[in-house]
């Protein structure tokens, strides 16, 4: 019987969601074995919006002072006309946003995110090279987990934080279907050096009818900038931050964007892209001891900047909702936890959908304002 045991948890995937999960886990009290199926950790080239919310919880991890001291701290979130620059709306974060929502907004190197919530769990926690082929449920509500490495394991709870493709989701829902947006979006980062002294902004949104570009500074002595773009592309269709673009074809796609834009496309050495795809909230996020987190429960396109935060969030519900349970309890502690988060998620995923966050004056306290670690919890 477990009715005394220690609760075992077996998270899949050590992205951003996977890796919170377990450093809050701790947190609780709980011990978490992470599986994920890269043999190595990769630094994607990739920048990171850390917004207010996410802050909260990455403090409650104890990872503030790291990411301040390498993430960019913005005055705020410009909005401007592709073209003549009009501003359409600043959003101003800094020390006022700060203050309202009890945390700062950073720009961040989606790999230094990466790194800090990884310090955050001990290294023989995780376990790379364990690709997830098979789970299996068990009567006593157990769960056995299958790799392809031949290693198998048993947990009292699995967390399948296994992102967009969710292996874990197509087992306990079956396959979903994603519609493509026909969009995809062009992402690097590169040293700023390369600009050769030209000014730009710190960070803004560039509006154009059927695309955009967001370009902002990764790194506090602004060394390194990151944009990223949404753009029409109906004939490509591959979800995955490995695939190259094409600069020439990304420098034309913009050529009639404001000077510093196009400053900005022609510094830039290389480039990956990947399509955008949007999916509807799912109606159920867990089965027995087994529960979706993240992605792999709530994909979101890019444009509320909100996947990983979240994930993040999601992190810190579920370890409060954990704790103290018993493999007995787990099922219930899931449905609490999708009970709590859905809502949530659900408005900000389909908000996503509609690229308009931000654009003009927005109220986004309901986005910034929440805090993971103290937002009620459903019954
Ligand atoms: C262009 C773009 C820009 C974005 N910008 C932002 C932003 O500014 N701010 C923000 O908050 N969010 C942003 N996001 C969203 C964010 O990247 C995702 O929401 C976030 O990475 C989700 O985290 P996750 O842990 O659920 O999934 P992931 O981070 O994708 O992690 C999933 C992990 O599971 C592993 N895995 C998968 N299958 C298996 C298996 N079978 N066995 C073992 N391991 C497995 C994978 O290798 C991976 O490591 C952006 C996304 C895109 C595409």
């Amino acid at each position: 019987m477990s009715s005394t045991k220690k609760l075992s948890v077996a998270i899949i995937g050590a992205g951003m969601g996977g890796l919170a999960t377990a450093a809050a886990l701790r947190r609780a009290g709980i011990d978490a074995d992470v599986f994920e199926q890269a043999p190595r950790f990769a630094r994607l080239g990739a920048g990171i919006q850390i917004g207010c919310n996410a802050m909260k919880v990455v403090r409650g991890l104890g990872l503030e002072e790291r990411l301040r001291a390498e993430a960019f701290y913005p005055r705020s979130w410009n909005n401007r006309d592709f073209d003549t620059g009009a501003v359409r709306f600043d959003m101003i974060f800094g020390a006022s946003a700060e203050e309202r929502y009890g945390a700062p907004y950073l720009l961040g190197h989606r790999g230094d995110l990466h790194s800090a919530l990884a310090s955050a769990v001990p290294s023989e926690a995780i376990h790379l090279g364990h690709e997830l082929t098979r789970l299996e449920s068990r009567p006593d509500d157990s769960v056995v987990l299958t790799f392809a490495n031949g290693k198998v394991a048993g947990a009292d709870a699995v967390v399948a934080a296994d992102g967009v493709h969710s292996l874990v989701r197509d087992i306990l829902f079956g396959t979903d279907q994603p519609s493509f947006t026909g969009r995809i979006a062009h992402r690097t980062v590169f040293p700023a050096a390369l600009l050769e002294g030209q000014a730009i902004d710190d960070c803004t949104k560039w509006w154009g009818p059927d695309r955009h570009i967001v370009i902002y500074y990764v790194k506090p002595d602004r060394s390194e900038i990151y944009f990223v773009t949404s753009q029409p592309e109906p004939g490509f269709s591959v979800e995955s931050w490995s695939e190259l673009g094409n600069v020439a074809e990304l420098q034309a796609a913009f050529a009639d964007f404001h000077p510093q834009v196009r400053h900005v496309l022609a510094a830039c050495p290389a480039v990956h892209k990947w399509a955008l795809f949007d999916r509807d909230p799912l109606p159920r996020w867990y089965d027995r001891n087994v529960t979706l987190l993240g992605d792999a429960c709530h994909p979101m396109t890019p444009y509320m900047a909100q996947g990983a935060a979240m994930a993040i969030e999601d992190a810190a519900v579920l370890s409060r909702c954990l704790a103290g349970v018993q493999r007995a309890g787990v099922a219930d502690a899931f449905r609490r936890f999708e009970a709590t988060r859905k809502p949530r998620t659900s408005r900000v995923q389909l908000g996503s959908r509609t690229n308009t966050w931000l654009k003009n004056p927005t109220d986004p306290d309901w986005v910034y304002g929440y805090d993971a670690w103290t937002a009620p919890l459903a019954a």
